[in-house]
């Protein structure tokens, strides 16, 4: 049988000691409430006291506890750092990438094989095709629990053995999908200053998102190459509609902080000569 051990059972740790355990692996669990083990002991995982003897229990061990500072409470004692050696740690706490270089740093200096995960995905959504689990670090470490990840998240890239780069493409998308989120809500006042249903645009914006997606890799690629000067949207095209939203804002009488925020940048990037430039210019002037 396939074993594991996780390592904090909160939201997401419960979540993915559910998934696992209903496809068939052995799951140890350890976390700091022992409470919480309960749903899961009636399930067939096995608590176990002590972190060393979780971590002792399988190959591969999951942490998944608030945030890196907790991941190193939890793991620096004694009995857990002699366990660790010759080990393998996913470690799926959230953190930023400097957290994640020292984290893997420390890993190595006990001789355990450290791979870095960033979840993007609710707990509801792990085991699911479209959850997210982005990986770096030991690439030995990735492949070896390439099965038990695919249990996991439909989707789940290992990004390379730099250490940090899970955590920071987390952040980037989790920049992205913060914007959108302002974007998102800002675009339900408009749509309720004329009396239509929110919920509607939901439905629309999930419909169009492989196009949103398919501009976004575009966007990137112009970018990548720094080829700006044959534009599909020009940023004067993109700032024609920052002045509709404004003027659409203003008519209606409600809240613009969003598009004066819009008009700044764009206007900025404008002033800085890419008006007749791609879109992705934008980028030049946050350089
Ligand atoms: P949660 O429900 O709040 O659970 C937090 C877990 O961390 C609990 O097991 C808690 O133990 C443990 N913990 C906190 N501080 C600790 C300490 N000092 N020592 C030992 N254990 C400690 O959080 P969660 O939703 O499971 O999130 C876990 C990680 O997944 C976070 O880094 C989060 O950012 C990430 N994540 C979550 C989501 C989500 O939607 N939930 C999505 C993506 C990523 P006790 O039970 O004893 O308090």
């Amino acid at each position: 049988m396939k074993e594991v051990t996780i390592i904090g059972l909160g939201s997401m740790g419960s979540a993915m000691a559910t998934v696992l355990l209903e496809k068939g692996y052995q799951v140890h669990t350890w976390n700091r409430s022992p409470h919480k083990a309960e749903t899961l002991v009636a399930k067939g995982a096995r608590y176990v006291p002590t972190v060393g003897e979780a971590i002792r229990a399988s190959k591969t061990s999951i942490v998944c506890v608030s945030d890196y500072a907790a991941s190193r409470e939890v793991l620096d004692h004694e009995d857990a750092r002699a366990a660790l050696s010759g080990r393998t740690v996913l470690q799926l706490s959230t953190g930023s990438p400097q957290q994640a270089r020292d984290f893997g740093a420390w890993m190595l200096g006990l001789g355990a094989n450290y791979l870095d995960g960033a979840i993007a995905a609710s707990p509801s959504q792990i085991g699911n095709p479209e959850a997210a689990i982005f990986f770096s670090g030991s690439k030995a470490a990735y492949d070896e629990n390439e099965d038990m990840i695919e249990r996991l998240a439909g989707y789940a890239p290992f990004l390379g053995e730099k250490v940090s780069a899970a955590s920071t493409t987390d952040l980037a998308f989790l920049a992205y999908l913060f914007a959108a989120y302002i974007g998102f809500f800002h675009a339900a006042r408009i749509m309720e200053s004329d009396g239509l249903d929110v919920d509607h645009l939901g439905q629309l914006i999930a419909s169009i998102s492989p196009m949103i997606g398919d501009v976004m890799k575009y966007e990137g690629e112009v970018i990548h190459r720094a080829q700006f000067d044959q534009p599909q949207t020009s940023l004067h095209t993109c700032m024609v509609t920052i002045e509709l939203l404004l003027q659409q804002a203003s008519e209606a009488g409600m809240n613009n902080d969003f598009p004066v925020f819009a008009e700044r940048m764009f206007s900025r990037a404008i002033q800085d000569g890419y008006g007749n430039e791609e879109v992705a210019a934008l980028v030049k002037t946050l350089r």
